[in-house]
């Protein structure tokens, strides 16, 4: 029997990671996946809230996903090249018709407001799909929109309230000079 793939996308500081982990019983047959490419939380999955549980950092697909009952995958906008060997949403595919069970938490969008492609596609296969929001740093409204504090450089890029907000639509901006 095929697996169901439940999807939870949003801003940052929307709780995304508290709602993954609350989706599985966390025990030996559940695995925690996490990009090899996010270094800010180590081999471990932390929400806001305060839930951690143990992740296995990935640069692909790991042999043993079969092996698990239920995988997490955070943070899985990152899961793409050239963090990611191979196409994640494919991989995901396959093992959801080997019975996986398999629930996600990503960005829906970039800090500039642009889809990341792979969030799009696995919401278009997603059993059930959760749109989750934030408070608005600026008014405290509901917030979908990710807003880097200043210009980078670097598209990708892990960080923190340090270096992101949630924004309403009135308060999203750009960066300056972006
Ligand atoms: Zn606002």
């Amino acid at each position: 029997m095929r697996g169901t793939l439940t999807v939870f996308a949003g801003p940052m500081f929307a709780g995304k990671s508290a709602r993954l982990l609350q989706s599985a019983s966390l025990d030996a047959a559940t695995l925690c996946l996490s990009p090899a490419f996010d270094t800010r939380s180590g081999a471990s999955i932390h929400s806001r809230t305060g839930l951690t549980h143990p992740a296995r950092p990935v640069s692909a697909w790991p042999d043993d996903a079969g092996a698990y009952r239920h995988l997490l995958l955070d943070e899985a906008h990152f899961m793409v090249a050239p963090h990611y060997r191979g196409d994640v949403v494919d991989d995901i595919r396959n093992a959801l018709s080997q019975g996986v069970t398999i629930s996600v938490a990503g960005l829906d969008t970039d800090y500039l407001r642009e889809a990341f492609d792979v969030m799009t596609r696995l919401r278009g296969c997603a059993d059930r799909f959760v749109s989750l929001k934030a408070r608005c740093h600026c008014c405290g409204s509901p917030a979908r929109w990710t807003a880097k504090k200043r210009r980078t450089g670097h598209k990708l890029e892990a960080g923190d309230d340090d270096l992101y907000e949630a924004r309403c639509d009135a308060h999203w901006s750009a960066p300056e000079g972006a």
